[in-house]
C-alpha cells in the first residue's frame, strides 16, 4: 500500500494512508437525524467491529474486495484521489456523508480524505458509533458535523461504551447532534440513563430517538413516552429513518 507522508515542512509524525477499505459510494437523501432530506454524497467505509444487533448495514460490517462506486466497481484499498473523483461526479451536495461500517476505524485514512474533501471545498459530515475518542482526535479539525450514535447496550447486545461516548462528546462539542436508536428490547432505564449522560456532558446537544423499523415510531412512543416526556434534555426529538419509508438508498 502507498503511503506519503503529511508532507508539511513541520514534519507530522504519522503517515497518512493514501487508500482505504470502502463499501460503496453513491448520491441520496440523508434520511436520519436532523438533516433529513439534505441532498448527500455518500462515502461507506467497509469494516465494523461492534457488531450491533440491529445493524441495518451489515454488508458493510466485513472489509470486501470490490468496492461499488455509483454503479462501477473498483479493487480495494481505494485511493483518496479515486473517492474525490466519485464524489465530484455528483455535482453540488450539502455534505459529504463519511458513513460505514466504522470510518473511524480507518483513522489514518480518513485523515487524508477527510483534509482532500475539505481542500475540493466540500463540508464533511461524519457518522460514527462515537467509541473510538483517540481517532476523533486526529481528524476532528477536519468535520463540519458529527452524527453520534449512543449506543444502548440492551439494543446492542454489546457491552456498554459509556465512557468512550462521554470522551468521545467532550471532544466534539458543538460539532455533534446524537443518534439513539431503540428497539423492541431496549431497556428503558439504560434510556433514561443515556439521557441524563447526555445533559451531564453536553447539555444542549440535539438527541434524536431512532426507533428500528420492526418498533416503528408509535411503538416507540407506546413504549418510551413517559421516559421521552420528562424534559431531561432540551432538543429532543423522535425521528424515523426516512429512507426506508421511502424506498430510497
Ligand atoms: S456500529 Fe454501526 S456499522 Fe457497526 S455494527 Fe453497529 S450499527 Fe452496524
Amino acid at each position: 500500500m502507498r503511503v506519503f507522508p503529511s508532507g508539511r515542512p513541520s514534519g507530522l509524525v504519522r503517515p497518512i494512508l493514501s487508500k482505504g477499505w470502502i463499501s460503496e459510494v453513491f448520491v441520496s437523501l440523508q434520511g436520519e437525524g436532523p438533516y433529513i432530506g439534505v441532498r448527500q454524497a455518500f462515502v461507506r467505509l467497509s469494516g465494523c467491529s461492534f457488531g450491533c444487533a440491529y445493524c441495518d448495514t451489515k454488508h458493510a460490517g466485513k472489509r470486501v474486495k470490490k468496492a461499488d462506486f455509483a454503479g462501477k466497481k473498483a479493487i480495494n484499498p481505494v485511493s483518496v484521489a479515486a473517492v474525490i473523483r466519485a464524489v465530484k461526479a455528483f455535482g453540488p451536495v450539502h455534505s459529504v456523508s463519511i458513513t460505514g461500517g466504522e470510518p473511524l476505524e480507518q483513522p489514518e485514512f480518513m485523515l487524508g480524505l477527510l483534509k482532500e474533501l475539505k481542500k475540493a471545498g466540500y463540508k464533511t459530515y461524519l457518522e460514527t458509533n462515537a467509541a473510538h475518542p483517540a481517532a476523533l482526535k486526529q481528524v476532528l479539525k477536519y468535520t463540519n458535523i458529527i452524527s453520534a450514535d449512543i449506543k444502548l447496550p440492551s439494543a446492542t447486545g454489546r457491552k456498554a461504551v459509556w465512557k468512550e461516548h462521554r470522551e468521545f462528546l467532550r471532544l466534539s462539542g458543538k460539532k455533534a447532534f446524537v443518534k439513539i436508536v431503540v428497539t423492541g428490547s431496549t431497556a428503558e432505564k439504560e434510556l433514561i440513563f443515556a439521557l441524563r449522560m447526555l445533559k451531564k456532558v453536553s447539555p444542549g446537544i440535539t438527541a434524536c430517538i431512532q426507533p428500528d423499523p420492526a418498533l416503528g415510531i408509535k411503538g416507540a412512543l407506546k413504549k418510551f413516552g413517559p421516559a421521552l416526556l420528562k424534559g431531561i434534555l432540551k432538543d429532543l426529538r423522535v425521528t424515523p429513518q426516512v429512507h426506508k419509508i421511502a424506498g430510497i438508498k
